[in-house]
């Protein structure tokens, strides 16, 4: 036997890969499984930011090695990103830089500000790449409730003094995954001020900042006064342009926790294909035309299913952003026993609220990334496991 480091073997298996096991073994047996449980979109990448990559890809100078924080072109498309739609000025030089997907450079950063031991306070329930991210740096996740009455924001005033002298950093996610929960910029202020008094870094992770519904707009933690003093935002091209497997994203924001998560990662890797990153940059360059017709399609959905769930007892409110359904489950059931019962006897994955933390009881998270037809498929049979009995 080899044995793995100790922080390795005692860091829980990836949740979404169990998931994957469970559902090739049912794919086996020849079940239709439908898979509501993975987070990322069904919708394809707009073919603008295709055609851009297969003209850079035969570029010769995008063979080279990237420079260590980015290619310029990327770099000053996330910085005009943040003029044009927060009005935040950023130096391009030194408070932005280019990610292999954002949870890379969130893992990064926990580890470029972590000693042994120091605290960081992560939402319950959250992302669970915060937690693990924060075991493989050696310290302690210190979890933080969200408040369901505003829309889950940060329950600040349930933080203890104790938490807060531990804690030297303290993740946001808005849009939230799982919750869906939304905020406004006083809620970033306020995040801000929090962070003042308890000397705390701020780590706002704006994976779905820009799939919203409405007239609602997600803000930017460096809109909000002092932001930069002491924060960092990490974005992401996954879910807004459908490119989850081109794995491009960017953290913007103060410029010592740029320098630092900077120093990590020309330490251990040496950033993403040029190429990728020039096709990144149309994207954040483009009118967002392709974003307004993604988030269409999700409200649809959201329309056409949140009714349907309801006639089953599956209640939730529709977010105004993200691609999640965050449901109650009926009465007489856990989370993990509903998310159970509908594999076994409907064949539908859904994510137990658990799987997000203790504060995830009670609930399940569904995503909407298939079609209309499909979706309809899985609720017609969870109905019918559950008049089933
Ligand atoms: C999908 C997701 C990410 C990761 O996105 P990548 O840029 O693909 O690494 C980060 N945070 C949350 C909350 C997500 O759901």
């Amino acid at each position: 036997m080899i044995p793995l480091s100790k922080q390795v073997q005692s860091l829980p298996a990836y949740l979404f890969s169990l998931f994957h096991k469970k559902k090739m073994a049912l794919t086996a047996q020849g079940i239709d499984v439908i898979d509501l449980g993975i987070g990322a979109p069904d919708l394809s990448t707009p073919p603008f930011i295709i055609d851009k990559l297969i003209q850079e890809v035969r570029k010769p100078e995008n063979h080279k090695y990237p420079p260590y924080h980015g290619c310029m072109e990327f770099k000053q498309a996330v910085t005009d990103f943040y003029q044009r739609r927060f009005h935040v000025s950023l130096d391009v030089d030194r408070e932005v830089l280019a990610l292999i997907g954002s949870k890379e450079g969130i893992a990064h950063l926990i580890q470029s500000m972590l000693n042994p031991g120091d605290g960081v306070l992560a939402p319950d329930p959250g992302y669970p790449v915060y937690q693990s991210a924060v075991h493989l740096a050696y310290g302690v996740t210190i979890p933080y409730p969200l408040n369901p009455e505003e829309n889950f924001a940060p329950a600040f005033d349930q933080i203890s003094e104790r938490d807060c002298t531990r804690a030297k950093l303290m993740i946001l996610n808005y849009p939230n995954n799982p919750t869906g929960g939304t905020v406004g910029l006083e809620t970033y202020e306020q995040a801000v001020r929090f962070a003042k008094k308890n000397q705390l870094i701020l780590l706002q992770d704006a994976a779905y900042d820009l799939v919203t519904f409405g007239d609602y707009q997600s803000p930017s933690l460096l809109q909000a006064e002092g932001g930069k003093d002491v924060g960092i935002e990490f974005g992401s091209l996954s879910k807004s342009f459908n490119m989850a497997g081109w794995r491009m994203g960017y953290a913007a924001g103060n410029e010592e926790l740029i320098q630092g998560l900077g120093l990590v990662k020309s330490n251990r890797d040496t950033g993403q294909f040029p190429a990728i990153q020039k096709a990144g940059a149309a994207a954040l360059n483009s009118s967002f035309d392709s974003v307004v017709a993604n988030n269409r399609t999700y409200e649809m959905r959201f329309n056409i299913i949140l009714p349907e769930l309801e006639e089953m007892n599956v209640r939730a409110v529709k977010p105004r952003g993200t691609f999640f359904v965050w449901a109650q489950v009926p009465e007489g059931f856990t989370s993990q026993s509903f998310a159970e019962k509908m594999l076994d006897e409907a064949g539908i994955i859904l994510t137990p609220g658990t799987a997000f933390g203790q504060q995830g009881e009670g609930y399940i998270r569904i995503s909407l990334t298939h079609p209309v037809e499909r979706l309809h498929e899985a609720v017609l049979r969870m109905k019918k496991a559950m008049k089933g009995g």
